[in-house]
């Protein structure tokens, strides 16, 4: 493993990029992971690399969202496996929802990898090594699903997740959250709610506001729900990212432009 300095400017994004690349080494991220975590950095850049105000209330909701859940349920990929793992087996443990693999490029030695980590992590329930069922409308590989799991949820968290098996959970009629960097990706604007937060800020963030909320009652938690709507969250990620790009417009490159 390079060892990267902390004084380094991009200390946490190398960071991130380093946890993936041991995802790859342990057989725990595929390959095609690299790249979806190339896209995610190229939308955390234009974020600004911080939790936005947005991204924040979004994950407000999707904790209220997760009490309120009757049978909740939380997805796990290779990508999630190698930045969070810690994050979901408290999640899964707190919430007493089944973790199960879903992998986009789906093999059995890599879910046996997933779900190796996971149990030696502690998690309680985990789904996917023997799936038992299928969800409607998609290709067999990316069909697999276990009962108990996301197929028999109302609830069910989908950190990065591809567009078609957002869509088709959202068909079951499921209350799909997301979380995603990009808020102009089908995942994004096909959810319930997504937040467009870095997996790596939005999890601890997550875990941090069930612990606060659970002890508010069902009406106050229906409450925090209301009068909130995905695309108007959507919106707000896109102008805040404009705003950054406009301080930069304004601050950062004029200064470059001086010290030449
Ligand atoms: P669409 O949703 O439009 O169908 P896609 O799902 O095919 O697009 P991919 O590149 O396969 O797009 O998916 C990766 C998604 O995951 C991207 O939208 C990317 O922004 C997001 N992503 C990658 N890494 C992270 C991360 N660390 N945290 C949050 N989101 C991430
Ligand atoms: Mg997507």
């Amino acid at each position: 493993m390079t060892e990267i300095p902390k004084s380094h400017p991009r200390y946490a994004s190398l960071k991130i990029r380093e946890r993936i690349t041991e995802g790859v080494n342990a057989g725990i991220t595929s390959i095609q992971g690299l790249i979806a975590q190339g896209r995610g950095e190229a939308f955390d850049y234009l974020i600004g690399e911080r939790t936005t105000s947005s991204a924040f209330m979004a994950t407000k909701l999707a904790a209220a969202m997760l009490l309120l859940a009757k049978k909740p349920a939380l997805s796990v990929n290779g990508n999630v496996a190698a930045l969070v793992p810690e994050e979901m087996v408290t999640l899964s443990n707190e919430l007493k929802a089944p973790l199960e693999i879903n992998l986009f490029h789906r093999t059995e030695e890599r879910v046996a990898k997933i779900s190796e980590l996971l149990t030696n992590l502690g998690a309680e329930r985990i789904l996917g090594e023997k799936p038992d069922t299928v969800l409607p409308g998609l290709d067999h590989a990316r069909s697999k699903a276990t009962r108990g799991g996301i197929i028999d949820a109302d609830v069910v968290l989908i950190p990065l997740e591809d567009g078609d098996r957002c869509e088709t959970l959202i068909k079951m009629g499921k209350n799909v959250i997301a979380v995603d960097l990009n808020p102009l990706s089908r995942t994004a604007r096909t959810a319930k709610l997504a937040i467009v937060d870095n997996i790596v800020r939005a999890m601890p963030n997550l875990i941090i506001l069930i612990r606060e909320l659970s002890g508010e009652s069902t009406k106050d938690l229906q409450d925090i729900l209301q009068g909130h709507d995905n695309n108007e969250l959507l919106r707000q990620a896109l102008f805040e990212i404009q705003k950054n790009l406009d301080r930069q417009i304004e601050i950062e490159i004029p200064n470059l432009a001086r010290i030449r």
